[in-house]
């Protein structure tokens, strides 16, 4: 079961972290606030994963079947061009598990940029390998999750012999351009195996453009830390391991405001499979919807969003702990 919003509340109290909110105010309350214009939507087209991997905050796997219809994401493509977004950033699950993604992307594209997240394994196999081409000819920015160099450790994550199924995606990207060509942008997502923030995204992306450079000859452009949220498995797994109070009080201790003027859901919507609107995927996970008259994006049709209060919670530690985090990695 999903922990509730009220639930993840009461763990932060349990361990006498105070509210987001207001370990925010006593810095500037005017970071609670969306920008007046957003920019990118989040648009998640379904929990289906191929992989199951121990640290993923939403649950995704094989066994999940919600999955976005062709009647949301026009919804969603309608809100996109009345608001004038910029970025549609297409997140799952796997993403390629949805029937309707190569229209999606082609309609997207028609409206501004497109990037997808992908764990890459599936761009090998004959029911989704036609999808890089629809990447390349559509000029989408792909990122790849790939929570370490070393085979060891990406196992450990996501199960026996998946390191070599990712690298192989990855591999097929850089053979029609990702990573070399300007206008194919492929970026690769690490996040900390455990309990801990993530190092210096300088030296990581170091590191695995010299390791994954050596010894499987890929290119990428850019790597995204990400730091691990205490929600889903991973919240699991802290809890089995007696680490969640440990990991809470982590983040907290780290809370940096250089982080605040760059957090993604200042310019961001999150959009859930269902239409459901969210200021980010964390919020969707622990039912926290937008502060605003409209919850759904069928709703949103004919109305322009305005500015509004974010809904901060528990899960804002993660974000600006340390260097922040963020879908596209440190904010400072
Ligand atoms: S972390 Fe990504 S690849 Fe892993 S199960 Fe979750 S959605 Fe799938
Ligand atoms: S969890 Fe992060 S992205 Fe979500 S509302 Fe908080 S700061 Fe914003």
């Amino acid at each position: 079961m999903p922990v509730t919003y009220k639930e993840f509340a009461e763990s932060y109290l349990e361990f006498n972290i105070p509210p987001f909110a207001d370990t925010l105010a006593k810095t500037d309350s005017v970071f609670g606030k969306t920008n007046g214009k957003l920019t990118t939507m989040q648009v998640n087209v379904g929990y289906a994963c191929n992989f199951s991997c121990t640290h993923c905050f939403l649950e995704s796997s094989p066994e999940r079947t919600e999955i976005m219809s062709k009647q949301t994401m026009e919804d969603c493509l309608t809100v996109f061009a009345e608001n004038g977004f910029e970025t549609l950033d297409i997140t799952g699950g796997a993403p390629e598990l949805n029937p309707h993604l190569e229209w999606f992307i082609e309609e997207g594209v028609k409206l501004g940029k497109v990037m997808v997240r992908s764990n890459a394994a599936l761009l090998t196999t004959p029911a989704y390998q036609h999808l890089i081409e629809v990447f390349r000819y559509n000029e989408v920015t792909v990122v790849v999750s790939l929570p370490c160099y070393t085979k060891e450790n990406v196992d450990s994550q996501r199960g026996t012999d998946n390191f070599e199924k990712v690298i192989a995606g990855i591999e097929a990207l850089n053979a029609v351009g990702y990573g070399t060509d300007p206008v194919l942008e492929l970026n690769l997502v690490y996040n900390p195996l455990g309990g801990f923030l993530p190092g210096s995204q300088c030296g990581l992306e170091a590191d695995y453009r010299r390791i994954l450079g050596e010894e499987h000859n890929i290119a990428f452009n850019n790597l995204f830390c990400l730091a691990n949220t205490p929600m889903g498995r991973f919240r699991t797994m802290l809890e089995s391991k007696g680490e969640l109070g440990e990991y809470l009080t982590l983040i907290y201790e780290n809370y940096n405001p250089d982080t605040l003027p760059s957090m993604m859901c200042r310019n961001q919507l999150n959009v859930d499979y269902d239409g459901g609107l969210y200021d980010c995927e964390m919020n969707h996970v622990i039912g926290l919807p937008i502060n605003d008259k409209y919850h759904r994006i069928s709703d949103l049709k004919g109305h322009k969003l305005e500015q509004r209060d974010i809904r901060l919670n528990g899960g804002c530690y993660v974000c600006t702990a340390g260097s922040g985090s963020s879908c596209g990695g440190a904010l400072v």
